[in-house]
């Protein structure tokens, strides 16, 4: 049935609600275990394990979510204030979500994104008090390179899951990507510097935002670089808010680059 579910991402929109209810009855196997459930979604143990995380009591800084150890300040939030307002994910970067994510991403099961843009669903719903009540949705564009390799953009069907479980506006290509012609490197293999400088110029504002209220989605979010100049670029634009909303966060002591 896992294998069924992608007849959701293709079927036309007046009967898509239709065809999800159905495919929410039909028997599957949870993506991490196997067990019997249905809808092509998680079992409710693995589901637990995933989100676990978000409710650990360890310091998580309220700004940018990030999950720190023994610092007294977030070690982000120090390095530079971040232009968004809050940023809120679904789960850690760790075991098991990660493996996830990599399912998702690395090997391309885009179907995924239905039970993945289900728990960031549930996680915004979980922070709705510190939201707008009426915000439009809009993904991290892909850069051409990605594109390429993976045949989607990650974020783009997660913020379109998001959007229609909440009930929230979706506008893709609100914030557009201008790749150079040499592209840029892949933000996992720099430093935290480097990210900054990498993105730098990297997106504009390519649809009116002016006193609206933007949620950008994204799927794993490490230093946080890249929605920082988003925010950037939509603030300017006029927006009045910016949240950002990502499937993980990569905990501070979990990263592999210099923070
Ligand atoms: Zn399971
Ligand atoms: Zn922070």
């Amino acid at each position: 049935m896992n294998d069924l579910s992608v007849l959701r991402e293709w079927w036309p929109g007046a009967g898509r609600a239709w065809l999800s209810r159905l495919i929410d009855r039909v028997p599957s196997d949870c993506w991490l275990c196997d067990t019997r459930t249905r809808g092509g979604h998680l079992c409710p143990h693995c589901h637990q394990s995933v989100v676990r995380s978000r409710h650990s009591a360890a310091n998580r800084c309220s700004r940018c979510c990030l999950r720190f150890a023994a610092s007294r300040k977030c070690p982000d939030c120090a390095f530079l204030e971040p232009a968004f307002d809050h940023a809120i994910a679904a789960f850690d970067y760790e075991h098991p979500g990660d493996l996830l994510v990599g399912q998702f991403k690395m090997q391309h099961r885009f179907i995924l994104s239905r039970p993945l843009g289900a728990l960031l669903a549930g996680a915004l719903h979980e922070h709705r008090a510190m939201l707008p009540t009426d915000p439009v949705v809009v993904p991290v564009p892909a850069s051409r390179a990605a594109l390429r390799q993976r045949g989607f953009n990650p974020a783009g069907l997660l913020g379109r899951h998001v959007a229609a479980a909440l009930g929230w506006r979706y506008a893709p290509g609100t914030v557009r990507r201008i790749d150079g012609p040499a592209g840029v490197m892949a933000q996992k293999y720099l430093t935290r510097q480097a990210r900054m400088r990498n993105v730098q110029g990297l997106f504009q504002c390519a649809a009116p935002v002016q006193g609206q209220h933007v949620v950008v989605v994204d799927d794993v979010m490490t230093t946080g670089s890249t929605l920082h100049a988003i925010a950037v670029v939509l603030k300017n634009a006029g927006a009045a808010s910016v949240t950002g909303a990502v499937l993980a966060r990569t905990p501070a002591h979990d990263r592999q680059q210099p923070a």
